[in-house]
C-alpha cells in the first residue's frame, strides 16, 4: 500500500512547552485510512488535521462500535524521538477490534505510517521535563445506518497532541474510592478492549468519587463485587509483605502495556510478583495487620500513580503513610528513564524515530 502525503497550506502556532495541558491541542497533520468490503483497508494518507464530515446516522455515534489506543513519543536529552513498545499498542488494537467485529489492520504498516507521521511532525514533540507527544490511534464504524449490526465501512485515524507533565507539582499519591454499587465490565463483556463504551460506563461512578473528594474509582469484579479489577484508566498493583501482586487478566481487565512492563522489571529485579485474584477484603485485612506496604496504578498517561488513601464503604485507610512508596518510586524512575532514553533499554522496548 502506498502512503500519500498532502501538505498543509499553513502551519499552526505551536503551544509553549511549559504550559501544556492534556489533550487540548493537536498537530498540523493526521493519518487516515479507510475500509470497505471491496478494497479492505485502503487509501492510507497523511493529510492536514481536519474535522470528519459525518452523516448523523453514522454507526459509531449510535452504537459505539469503535476502538482506540494511547501511547506517547518522547524527546530524549540528545534531541532524538522514541516510542515505548509501540508494536504492542497496534497488537492490542487488533485484539480490541476482534471483540468489536472491526476488521484488523496490518500492525507493521500502521507502525510504519505512525513513524512517517511523527517524522513530519517531529517539531511538535515537546522537550520540557515530563512532556511528550500523545498519540491516539482510533477506528470508527462509518456506515450511515440505524440498524444494529457490525458496520461494513470504517475509518482508521491517528492524531497527535503535545501533553504536559502528569505530575507538574511532583510525584504525589492519589486518593481512590472503591465502589460497591457500580461495575465497569463483567466476565464475557468487552472490558479487555479499549472501546468507547467502557469509558462512558465509568463516568457516573467517577463523578460519585469526585463528589467525595476522590480522584479515581477502584473497580471490583462485576459478579461478586469482591475481586479487584483496575482503577480508572490504569491497572493496579499491591505490595503486601514485600510481595508485588496484580489482578490476573480475566477478560474484564484492560491488559496494560505499563502493567506488563512493571511485571517484567520486577522479574528482572528479583522482586516476587504474582498475577492472581486479589479481593478487597484481603487488602483491608493486610492493612489491619500492618502488611499493606503500597498500592499504585500503572498506565501510559501517569506511568505510575501511587495511592495514598482508599475508601471502601465507610472505612478509610491511609496507605504507606500517605507517602510515595519505594517500589512505586523505583518503577516510576526506571520506566521514565527508559522512555526518555536516560538509561539503557533492558528488553527491546524502545523504537527510535
Ligand atoms: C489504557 C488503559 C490502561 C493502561 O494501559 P497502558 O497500556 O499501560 O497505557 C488500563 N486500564 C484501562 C481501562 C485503560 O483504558
Amino acid at each position: 500500500m502506498k502512503l500519500t502525503i498532502t501538505k498543509a497550506d499553513r502551519l499552526k502556532a505551536k503551544p509553549d512547552d511549559a504550559n501544556l495541558s492534556f489533550g487540548t491541542s493537536f498537530t498540523d497533520y493526521m493519518f487516515n485510512m479507510d475500509y470497505n468490503p471491496q478494497n479492505g483497508w485502503h487509501n492510507p494518507r497523511i493529510e492536514p488535521y481536519a474535522s470528519i464530515d459525518m452523516d448523523p446516522a453514522t454507526m459509531v455515534l449510535h452504537y459505539g462500535q469503535g476502538v482506540f489506543e494511547g501511547l506517547k513519543a518522547y524527546r530524549t536529552e540528545t534531541g532524538g524521538i522514541q516510542l515505548f513498545r509501540p508494536g504492542d499498542n497496534f497488537k492490542r488494537m487488533n485484539n480490541s477490534s476482534r471483540l468489536l467485529c472491526i476488521p484488523e489492520i496490518d500492525e507493521n504498516f500502521a507502525l510504519q505510517a505512525l513513524k512517517e507521521l511523527l517524522n513530519i511532525e517531529k517539531d511538535w514533540v515537546p522537550s520540557a521535563p515530563g512532556t511528550s507527544l500523545y498519540i491516539r490511534p482510533t477506528i470508527i464504524a462509518t456506515d450511515p445506518f440505524l440498524g444494529v449490526r457490525a458496520s461494513h465501512t470504517y475509518r482508521f485515524f491517528i492524531i497527535l497532541s503535545p501533553v504536559g507533565a502528569y505530575y507538574p507539582e511532583g510525584f504525589n499519591p492519589v486518593k481512590i474510592w472503591v465502589t460497591r454499587h457500580h461495575v465497569r465490565a463483567v466476565r464475557g463483556g468487552v472490558g479487555e478492549a479499549k472501546t468507547p463504551g467502557n469509558y462512558a460506563a465509568s463516568l457516573y461512578a467517577g463523578e460519585q468519587a469526585h463528589k467525595q473528594g476522590y480522584t479515581q474509582v477502584l473497580w471490583l469484579d462485576g459478579i461478586e463485587q469482591e475481586y479487584i479489577e483496575e482503577v480508572g484508566a490504569m491497572n493496579i498493583f499491591f505490595v503486601i509483605d514485600g510481595k508485588l501482586i496484580t489482578p490476573i487478566l480475566n477478560g474484564s481487565i484492560l491488559p496494560g502495556i505499563t502493567r506488563d512492563s512493571v511485571i517484567a522489571l520486577a522479574k528482572m529485579w528479583n522482586i516476587p510478583v504474582s498475577e492472581r485474584k486479589i479481593g478487597i477484603s484481603e487488602v483491608m485485612d493486610a492493612n489491619g495487620s500492618g502488611k499493606l506496604d503500597e498500592i499504585f496504578g500503572s498506565g501510559t498517561a501517569a506511568v505510575i500513580s501511587p495511592v495514598g488513601e482508599i475508601k471502601y464503604g465507610d472505612q478509610v485507610i491511609t496507605v504507606g503513610g500517605g507517602e510515595v512508596g519505594p517500589m512505586a518510586n523505583r518503577f516510576y524512575q526506571e520506566l521514565t528513564d527508559i522512555q526518555y532514553g536516560r538509561t539503557k533499554d533492558p528488553a527491546g522496548w524502545i523504537e527510535s524515530i
